[in-house]
């Protein structure tokens, strides 16, 4: 695993850029998305995303937090993202699962099949300050198929990618 990599994707999760993960970059990801979206916190889809984003949190915490000062530096990250990834990264990209699921239900409010319309994939990603040539990249990468849609299995996956695939 490339370490360097995985050091380059500390930045996505440092939301607030102070150097270290914690749980307020995690609610500030999801404030970005209910911002965008126009949707209220209170809202059964603002807890369920309030909700997803702790879950993520812990997940992140449990594998890299390893002085338990709830706080995730550089180190920590890459030294804890390395070995799980190491072990599984369907596995660890399995933490993000639930943020992501409420994530695609505020960008498709249809929602028939668990999936989202590529354009609203990208919104998503574009919240969360990722250029928009890259989302738009990302997206299509996703869409293996091409039909215009990602589902949620798509999304889960193209995370652990995120950290395994080069620029
Ligand atoms: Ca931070
Ligand atoms: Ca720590």
């Amino acid at each position: 695993m490339d370490e360097r990599r995985i050091a380059a994707r500390f930045a996505g999760f440092d939301q607030d850029g102070n150097g270290y993960i914690d749980r307020g970059d995690f609610y500030a990801a999801a404030k970005a998305l209910l911002a965008e979206f126009e949707v209220t916190a209170r809202c059964d889809k603002g807890q369920e995303l309030f909700a997803g984003a702790e879950a993520f949190w812990q997940g992140m915490a449990g594998i890299a937090d390893v002085d338990g000062d709830q706080r995730v530096t550089r180190g920590e990250f890459v030294t804890g993202a390395v070995k799980r990834l190491r072990d599984s990264p369907e596995r660890f990209a399995e933490i993000a699962r639930p943020f992501l699921r409420a994530a695609i239900a505020l960008a498709e409010p249809e929602q028939g099949d668990g999936g989202v319309a590529v354009a609203g994939a990208e919104r998503v990603l574009r919240a969360w300050g990722v250029e928009s040539g890259v989302a738009a990249e990302a997206v299509r990468t996703l869409d293996g198929d091409g039909d215009g849609r990602v589902s949620e299995d798509e999304v889960v996956r193209g995370f652990a990618l995120y950290f395994t695939v080069p620029e």
